[in-house]
């Protein structure tokens, strides 16, 4: 095999030795199987082709200094595909079964995991599908769930840094009662424009407001918003965003680090009295935001005027990076050793 260069991954996809597959059929969940395939095979009314029965999930293995490989409360990326799963009517995987599969397929692709040096780490994407053919509008009589893995790169290449976000009134991620709360696949589709057009326009990501009435906050692209003013760590509560694992672990962080922690709806204009402001989410665990554009009114939040994030964000970033690859004692159970 080719070396490796852990210094330049990207955050794309390069094939590893195996992912891992369960099947449900009759409703039941078959025994985890293997593959070295990169392809799968699937009926052309597979509902997840025609009706959108798809749910994914996202987390990473991390290299530490003493070489051991670690989890991030993964317990907490089963439980919310559980609940994607019933929120789309598909078969839901138990939590034992998804542990079974994590585990198995880091051991398998172990080679495929950074040095700890290099600050990159093992993407684990786990999805679950509906293979079963229907014509009509039903949920599918079959399901498969399956797991890849790919080596990523750090996020921030060129160190810690505040990009800018810009607030969108053209388009909505998702309705207040619709699939806003779910890891599905639509709601991404929903916002390829979106975020097409905030990069073109020289932005990190889009920023979108609660879609019943444009006045609050809800969140940035795929990432969860929080802002920090007099030590107290606030992010919004809302019905359409999709409860992230990195913003719950920064919440308890804050309360640890003596900060107060507020979870409630955030009008936009709240964003004017943020000392800081950030993105949240397992990919970059913080992005820095240095402001939010609203050019339909002529208006910009700045968080940043140097582009350097805040003391803030900078501790709790550390924080949490340092827990994930054991440089610091895991206190709230958070980490599983992949033995
Ligand atoms: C996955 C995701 C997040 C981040 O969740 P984490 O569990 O922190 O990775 C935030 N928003 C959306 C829309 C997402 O899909």
């Amino acid at each position: 095999m080719k070396e490796i260069d852990w210094a330049n991954l990207s955050f794309g996809y390069m094939p590893t030795d195996y992912n891992v597959r369960i099947y449900n059929r009759n409703g039941k969940w078959g025994e985890l199987e293997v593959s070295s395939s990169d392809t799968i095979n699937l009926h052309m009314a597979a509902t997840c082709l025609h009706y959108g029965q798809e749910a994914f999930e996202g987390l990473k293995a991390y290299r530490g200094k003493d070489g051991k490989v670690r989890l991030f409360r993964f317990e907490e990326n089963a439980a919310r595909l559980q609940r994607t799963c019933h929120g789309i009517m598909m078969a839901e995987l138990p939590t034992d079964r998804f542990k079974e599969a994590v585990m198995k397929v880091v051991k398998l692709n172990e080679r495929f995991i950074p040095p700890y040096e290099s600050g990159a780490s093992l993407y684990i994407r786990p999805l679950l599908i509906g293979t079963g053919a229907q014509v009509g509008v039903k949920p599918a009589d079959e399901y498969l769930f399956m797991i890849f893995v790919t080596p990523v790169g750090p996020y921030f290449k060129g160190g810690f840094a505040a990009t800018p976000y810009v607030i969108t009134r053209k388009y909505d991620r998702a309705a207040p009662h619709g699939t806003g709360t779910y890891k599905v696949g639509g709601n991404y589709a929903a916002s390829l424009r979106a975020s097409k057009e905030a990069h073109d326009a020289g932005y990190s990501a889009e920023f979108y407001l609660d879609c019943k009435e444009h006045k609050f906050i809800d969140e940035c692209g795929a990432a969860n918003f929080f802002g920090i003013k007099d030590n107290t760590y606030i992010t919004p509560l809302s019905s359409s965003i999709l409860p992230s694992i990195t913003n719950k672990s920064l919440m308890q962080l804050a309360e640890d680090m003596g900060m107060e922690v507020e979870r409630r709806p955030v009008l936009e204009e709240e964003l004017s009295t943020f000392e800081e402001a950030g993105a949240c989410g397992t990919a970059a665990v913080i992005s820095p935001i240095q402001r939010i554009d609203d050019p339909e009114n002529n208006h910009s939040y700045v968080f940043s005027h140097d582009g350097k994030p805040g003391p803030i964000s900078t501790k709790l970033y550390n924080k949490l990076r340092a827990i994930q690859y054991g440089d610091e004692p895991d206190t709230h159970g958070w980490v599983t050793i992949v033995e």
